[in-house]
């Protein structure tokens, strides 16, 4: 996959290795607040208050920590390069519908983070959070699977680079898909299912999230077509990768792996096959029409 040197998405929230654990209790901060307290007589509940608002507020930010290694900011440079053809690609598709696009924010952390949805912990995987329009990602996930689902790219083929190698498409595949459930956020789809799922039973309202699931697949499909339409961005074996990726990470694949059987009824994501068709309808079509997952 070509990324380099194209527009950056501004975006992006790089909250990777700052120390400071959202919503936990910052050193810092209560340092601040014993001073206040014992010098100034300030309630120190109410000095802690503040000092976490001013030392959280330098959490998010959209540059990478000063500390960042060239490997952190080369992801983060990544991450940005991926979320920018999303960008492009979804105002695109909603002018032409008439409407306007209205971006995520990406956050990258590592550890745990609090989101408008709780708190995250990177054994969650990346996700979309409704609440606050936000996608979150520990950017260690790459690496999982890389190192430990085995997902890499072309690896014989001297002109690749070594992101190549790492699979980078499939990581951008990853990106685009929970920028997916951000747009069948704004387009209504994830309400009129999360009301459905009320009155469903257990196996009907899986049925339901795994047809969410397949959508979100779908329109990477969308997005890999445009991008490619625009910037010519596929390389050899990179529809390949994105294969290996939705088959890894597909839940029979996940469920064989964790307890070496898999139980349909509670698939989430829908089987690998289900999977990788549909992101390959969306890519074929490069058109939402066809992510139709509910029919
Ligand atoms: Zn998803």
């Amino acid at each position: 996959m070509r990324w380099k040197g194209r527009r950056e998405s501004d975006n992006v929230e790089d909250r990777r290795g700052g120390g400071v654990k959202a919503g936990g209790i910052s050193i810092l901060g209560l340092v601040v607040a014993f001073i206040a307290w014992k010098f100034f007589g300030v309630d120190p509940q109410q000095a802690y208050q503040a000092t976490k608002q001013v030392t959280s507020g330098n959490v998010s930010q959209n540059t990478a920590p000063a500390n960042a290694t060239p490997e952190q900011q080369e992801t983060a440079s990544f991450v940005k390069t991926v979320l920018a053809d999303t960008e492009d690609t979804w105002k695109q598709v909603f002018i032409q519908q008439g409407a306007q696009y209205t971006p995520p924010k990406l956050v990258m952390f590592s550890g745990a983070v609090q989101s408008g949805c709780g708190t995250a912990e990177s054994a969650m995987g990346p996700f979309y959070c409704p609440a606050d329009q936000k996608v979150y990602i520990d950017t260690q996930f790459f690496k999982d699977m890389r190192q430990q689902m085995g997902i890499s790219g072309e690896k014989n083929q001297s002109e690749l680079s070594a992101q190549d190698e790492a699979g980078d498409f499939a990581q951008a595949y990853v990106i685009a898909h929970e920028v997916g459930h951000h747009i069948q956020n704004l387009l209504g789809i994830s309400s009129q299912v999360q009301q459905a799922r009320q009155r469903a039973n257990q196996a009907q309202g899986n049925q339901l999230s795994v047809r969410l699931e397949l959508q979100a697949d779908c329109l990477a499909g969308v997005w890999a077509n445009r991008t490619q339409q625009r910037t010519q961005f596929l390389e050899q074996g990179d529809i390949e990768e994105a294969m290996d990726a939705a088959e890894k990470i597909g839940d029979d694949y996940l469920q064989k792996k964790a307890r070496g059987y898999a139980v349909p009824d509670s698939f989430t994501h829908g089987t690998s096959q289900q999977r990788m068709q549909w992101f390959n309808t969306g890519m074929k079509s490069g058109d939402i029409n066809s992510c139709d997952t509910f029919k």
